[in-house]
């Protein structure tokens, strides 16, 4: 709709587009183009134009105008402003910003319109509201800034002033960091044309469905970043450029106060695990794979945080497990002095219990919107914080760093301005103080002189006004006469219908209800004055304190940001150690070296899964590695056979977490664990098509196998389950065996390779590092039993129908299936001559062993194989006529002479017992 598109019928009255509200309205919006203006009108915030038109469709609202029937009219929705904030967060779940423009003025001073203003602008990554934020997540925007080959990546949670940064060197890095983050918004520079990079940004926005915001290059990141802590050193022009601009832009969405962001944490990329977006899905840290649900995750089952602070620190240790040995030491020192004096632990944790979400409390007071019933809460954390850090200083034997407050400096996390300040808070602030101001009654008796006078006068007034209505009852003689007070209409007098004829001659009319008429007297009128005087001073003096508060907080932002950080790993330390005495878990050692030696390790999720394990999760060691290089036998590759549902899976994935808790600080489900410690763990585990991706299973397995292959190192973890499954059994074979012994001889990283492929069972042969273990199983009364034991040696077999009897496959194809497997296996086993390990007539070259020393690719001999065979070996002849076999037989003739003659030419021997 045109702005100045007049209505030459509308002559005479106003054009609804240029009232001065409207032109107030137009002004703000010019500020911010892209954003839905919410525009504050008594109750209701209300979009116009183009905004309520999108804003009608995306929240379900009805579109009406200002001004009906005029064919200017100006389009408009609204929301009553106490329901704003599920709006708010509905329009920046779909990727839209909203800019909050309130009255800045109060309408009773006003001269003439009100003036209003935007104060906020909420955007998807960017929010501070308590009713849209989760506790326990960290709600971050993250920035991508391209430099070089690599790029910057900073995230920074408003809500808390938690800040990152770190320098990522490929596109693969980079996505591994979005999916540990998870951020709700991604800020990239306008000018990633100019990068070269528009492909790359096109291609992360269409495969993260998080909202993507352009923003212009920062010109001075210097000078964005000046006032933070920890910037001793300077940072490379990636890392400052992806700080500065997410910075900014935070920052430009604040319109009132200051974020409180004091520090910035750079990301050791030295000893930062690697963890890709498969290992953070396959591992199942966060979410379930399927359900993608909470409960069933590595992390529900560990956390045993009692704090907000506390869950969201467990969560980032979480996504950044670490290779700092000295880190790791101090947690799992502080763990491990908690478990020893349990009595301390739990009243420490009963005081945690105390501890409300300061930093989010300290962060809306920065930003002026903070209320009277947070700073209540932050009143009670201070004084649970003082009796925490009591409890740990004042033991016998005194805690190691992480837990003793401000280490050397005793009083460094409860300085002296944070209790002065905690005193004053309780003095202060009413227990049950209203969360709006205006309702009154903030401030504690007691503490403001003048506060209590006015209080005084109030009480006096509604004192003279029980008076007043006592002797105009007994004046009047009506009985049920009331004194009552209403928003628009102030004091009056009611008497009901029935009465009415007994009013005197001085009550003035206001108002007709329902049940009667309303009156005032002079004597009404009188008092009436008098106590909304005494109100609004009492109410003024109330909000001139408050502000004082507010002050007063934001003056100590910094050592109570540091304080609520302490707290948050306090917890998160505590859980720990609350986790391993309930959890029989143990403290793991730690070491710089390639050794990996877990005794009856658990699988710390499916042992507390009482459905998956039938009550009782069997144990497994799991050894791999050098120790030293006297060591040098010890397998660093487990090749895994046994049947479906054996525990394969649960037996690898069990590893790897047991290695990831180590490395976030846990103490391990195991009886005795040494961790050389591993700089990436890769995963390649289940398959599953990831239909949104466009890509098949296959293509997906191999991606990740491409993944794990280019970034694999000697210090790496490596799962890899069922590889090859994807395509036809030959193909799949010659990639398991490629890939295997790549992994194996060249890369030598510590490996759990479970697979169906017997014929791998060779690789053992070849060389050292290699070491075959299988699940067992046992048989009883003909069935099938799972002993869920890592056991030495392959698996005599794979056992397929046997869990297909399991699974309810009936028992005549049962039958049938056995039948043709004796056959295959007949077949095959007397046409080549050789074992279990040839079922698929595969014939295994030479075994080349490789020395440590020789890490040449070196070919082992690829297994060959021929498809007339296989085909033979399936024919069915009892049901084919006589004509069919001739027939099929001619066939097969002619094509086993074709395949027989180029591979006699190259090798010279051939497995087929004809020709
Ligand atoms: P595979 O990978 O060999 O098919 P899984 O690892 O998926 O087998 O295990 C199948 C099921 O067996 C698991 O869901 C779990 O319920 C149970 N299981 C696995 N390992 C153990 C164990 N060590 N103790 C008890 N139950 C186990």
């Amino acid at each position: 709709m045109s702005e100045l598109g007049g209505n030459l019928l509308g002559v005479g009255r106003r054009d609804p587009s240029q009232t001065p509200l409207m032109q107030q309205f137009r002004e703000i919006k010019s500020r911010y183009p892209q954003a839905i203006v919410f525009f504050r009108l008594g109750d209701f915030y209300e979009m116009f134009y183009d905004d309520a038109v999108e804003a009608s469709r995306l929240l379900d609202l009805t579109l009406t105008t200002r001004d009906k029937g005029r064919d200017d009219a100006v389009p408009m929705c609204g929301v009553p402003h106490h329901a704003a904030s599920g709006y708010i967060a509905k329009l920046t779940a779909q990727g839209r910003s909203v800019v909050v423009c309130e009255q800045v003025e109060d309408p009773a001073q006003a001269k003439g319109l009100v003036r209003r203003d935007a104060v906020r602008i909420v955007t998807p990554g960017i929010t501070t509201d308590d009713a849209v934020l989760d506790p326990a997540v960290a709600c971050y925007v993250a920035a991508v800034a391209p430099v070089g080959d690599g790029f910057g990546f900073a995230y920074l949670d408003v809500s808390t002033g938690a800040f990152f940064a770190t320098q990522v060197s490929s596109e693969a890095e980079l996505i591994s960091e979005l999916v540990r983050i998870a951020p709700r918004e991604v800020v990239g520079p306008l000018e990633s044309k100019a990068h070269g990079r528009a492909a790359l940004w096109q291609r992360l926005r269409t495969r993260w469905s998080v909202a993507w915001t352009s923003v212009p290059t920062h010109q001075s990141p210097d000078q964005e970043l000046g006032a933070l802590a920890t910037l001793t050193s300077p940072l490379s022009p990636g890392i400052a450029q992806a700080a500065a601009m997410v910075l900014a832009y935070a920052r430009s969405t604040q319109l009132c106060g200051d974020l409180p962001v004091t520090q910035l944490q750079l990301v050791d990329r030295k000893t930062d695990v690697g963890l890709d977006e498969t290992a953070v899905r396959t591992l199942e840290l966060f979410e379930t794979m399927l359900a993608r649900r909470k409960e069933g995750s590595l992390l529900a089952v560990i956390d045993r945080t009692v704090t907000a602070g506390g869950g969201r620190v467990l969560r980032h240790w979480l996504a950044r497990p670490t290779a700092d040995l000295g880190e790791l030491a101090q947690r799992h020192d502080a763990v491990a002095w908690l478990v020893t004096h349990q009595a301390t632990t739990a009243s420490a944790r009963e005081a945690l219990a105390e501890v409300y979400d300061i930093e989010r409390i300290v962060t809306r007071v920065c930003l002026q919107q903070g209320s009277a019933p947070e700073l209540v809460r932050l009143r009670r954390t201070l004084h649970a914080a003082a009796a925490l850090t009591d409890l740990l200083t004042a033991h016998a034997e005194s805690p190691p760093a992480l837990l003793s407050p401000g280490g050397a400096a005793a009083s460094a996390l409860m300085p002296p301005a944070l209790a002065a300040l905690g005193d004053t808070l309780a003095r202060a602030l009413q227990e049950q103080a209203p969360r709006q101001l205006r309702d009154g009654g903030t401030i504690a008796a007691g503490y403001d002189a003048e506060v209590d006078e006015l209080r005084a006068l109030c009480t006096g007034g509604s004192t003279r006004l029980d008076a007043l209505e006592a002797s105009e009852r007994a004046r009047t003689g009506i009985g049920n006469l009331k004194i009552g007070r209403s928003r628009v209409f102030g004091f009056f007098i009611e008497v009901s219908k029935s009465q009415l004829g007994k009013v005197p001659s001085d009550f003035v009319r206001r108002q007709t209800v329902a049940g009667g008429e309303r009156y005032v007297t002079p004597a009404l009128a009188e008092l009436e004055d008098k106590l909304q005087r005494a109100e609004g001073k009492l109410l003024a003096r109330e909000q001139a304190l408050f502000a004082e508060l507010t002050t007063a907080v934001v003056a100590v932002q910094q050592p109570l940001m540091m304080l609520a950080r302490w707290l948050a790993s306090v917890d998160v330390l505590a859980g720990f150690a609350e986790l391993a005495r309930r959890g029989r878990y143990v403290r793991p050692q730690l070491a710089d070296d390639a050794r990996l030696e877990i005794r009856d390790g658990r699988h710390p999720v499916v042992e507390v899964s009482p459905a998956a394990t039938a009550g009782q999760f069997v144990a497994n060691d799991c050894v791999l590695g050098l120790a030293s290089s006297s060591d040098d036998e010890a397998a660093r590759f487990l090749l895994i056979t046994g049947p479906n549902m054996a525990g394969k899976s649960t037996y690898m994935r069990q590893v790897a977490l047991i290695v990831l808790l180590a490395q976030i600080g846990s103490f391990v489900p195991a009886s005795s664990a040494h961790i050389g410690v591993v700089d990436r763990i890769f995963t390649r585990i289940g398959a599953a098509d990831d239909l949104s991706r466009g890509e098949s299973t296959f293509m997906v397995e191999m991606r990740e196998t491409a993944a794990i292959l280019h970034g694999v190192t000697e210090r790496s973890l490596v799962l890899l389950d069922e590889i090859g499954r994807g395509t036809s059994t030959y193909d799949g074979l010659a990639i398991a065996w490629a890939v295997a012994e790549r992994l194996a001889h060249r890369a030598r990283a510590r490996t759990l390779f479970a697979t169906h492929y017997h014929e791998l069972g060779q690789l053992a042969a070849q060389g050292a590092g290699v070491r075959n273990v299988s699940m067992a199983v046992g048989e009883q009364r003909g069935e099938l039993v799972f002993l869920r034991k890592v056991v030495s040696g392959e698996a005599a077999r794979s056992y397929g129908i046997d869990v297909a009897g399991r699974a309810g496959v009936p028992a005549d194809v049962l039958k049938r299936a056995k039948a043709v497997l004796a056959r295959l296996e007949a077949t095959v086993a007397g046409s080549a001559g050789r074992g279990s390990h040839a079922q698929l007539g595969l014939e295994l070259g030479p075994a080349t062993a490789s020395s440590p020393a020789d890490r040449r690719d070196v070919d082992h001999g690829a297994p060959t194989t021929s498809a007339v065979l296989v085909e033979l070996a399936g024919i069915l002849t009892d049901e084919m006529t006589p004509v069919q076999s001739i027939a099929k037989l001619h066939e097969l003739a002619g094509r086993s002479r074709a395949e027989v003659a180029p591979r006699n030419e190259r090798r010279g021997s051939s497995i087929l017992p004809f020709s």
